[in-house]
């Protein structure tokens, strides 16, 4: 698919609703199979050297929002290493591609996140790779829709929490003394936190537990000149979303409750992220920046 960005489009008709067919697959979902296809920006993130010479690590920078962060950010400068699940290689293939042609360095990291050891492992990968850290984007998230809480197994439960949570603590924890002051942090929280759903018990509970790990930290880092902010993306098209992460018979109006009354792709989130990440948002610490297609927050 083709997309087009005008300098005066209509938010509301910018992109086409989503109108997926009701069905499920299993996860990850990949976005080589997702239907419709989603706008990482391939064709309309225009870069302006808003992050030249910067070294970025970005979780789950195979798909949806994180391909378009990753897509971005070499636009703007930057080489970027990318984590994914084995099983997500052709979407990182994707990725790395974009990477490249935008003539940065594109590191490719598979694994998984939910084992500590390897949080450790990838930041040591993307150092020697890339020569240094400065932006770290955890990014990676695991969601899965259960309307009965007696029913949720706990292992999911435990999983959501490793994912969302555990990854963000390890990874941040091991990427920590290797960051420069101007370096920054954003992570990846969600409308959830703030209008959980029923049926997403354990994910919401993990992305607001993100933003306030991003508040806590964000004080404990600035005096050393290190940013922690988060993006709160409302409903985005990704392959998270009909790989369990709604029931299948939400998937065809999905985003229609927005006020724009569309669900959004993962290319109108990366601004955000490097808004956070580029020195022009210096005075910005510890804040949740809301990209949720009108959806209210705090
Ligand atoms: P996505 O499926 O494209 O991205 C999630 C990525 O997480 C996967 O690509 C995968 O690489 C990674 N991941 C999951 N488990 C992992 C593990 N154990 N080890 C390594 N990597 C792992 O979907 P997305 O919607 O772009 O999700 C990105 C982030 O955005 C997530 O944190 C999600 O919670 C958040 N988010 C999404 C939406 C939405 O509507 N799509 C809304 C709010 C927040
Ligand atoms: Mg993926």
């Amino acid at each position: 698919m083709t997309w087009t960005q005008n300098t005066f489009d209509n938010p509301v008709t910018r992109y086409p609703k989503v109108e997926p067919p009701a069905d499920m697959v299993s996860e990850p979902g990949r976005d080589s199979e997702l239907d419709p296809p989603a706008d990482h920006g391939e064709e309309t993130y225009v870069g302006s050297g808003r992050l030249e010479g910067r070294k970025a690590l970005v979780t789950g920078g195979d798909s949806g929002i994180g391909a378009a962060v990753a897509i971005a950010f070499a636009r703007e400068g930057a080489d970027v290493a990318i984590v994914y699940l084995p099983a997500e290689q052709v979407d990182a293939n994707h990725v790395a591609e974009q990477i490249e042609k935008a003539g940065r360095k594109a590191v490719l990291i598979p694994g998984d996140l939910t084992d500590r050891a390897f949080c450790g492992v990838a930041v040591e990968h993307a150092l020697d790779a890339l020569g240094g850290l400065d932006i770290v984007v955890n990014n990676a998230g695991k969601q899965i829709f259960c309307e009965d809480l007696t029913q949720l197994p706990d292992e999911q439960f435990e999983l959501t929490m490793r994912t969302n949570i555990h990854a963000m603590f390890y990874l941040t924890k091991a990427a920590l003394p290797h960051l420069p002051a101007g370096a920054a942090i954003i992570n990846t929280t969600s409308v959830q936190a703030y209008l959980p759903g029923p049926q997403l018990v354990d994910y919401a509970t993990t992305k607001a537990a993100i933003n306030a790990f991003t508040k806590a930290l964000a004080g404990q880092l600035a005096p050393r000149g290190i940013r922690v902010n988060a993006v709160a993306p409302g409903p985005i098209w990704t392959p998270l979303q009909p790989s369990k992460g709604q029931p299948p018979e939400k998937l065809p109006k999905f985003g229609e409750q927005t006020p724009l009354g569309r669900a959004g792709q993962p290319a109108e989130l990366a601004p955000a992220y490097v808004f956070l990440a580029s020195p022009e948002s210096s005075y910005v610490v510890g804040e949740t920046l809301a990209v949720t297609g009108g959806m209210p927050t705090p």
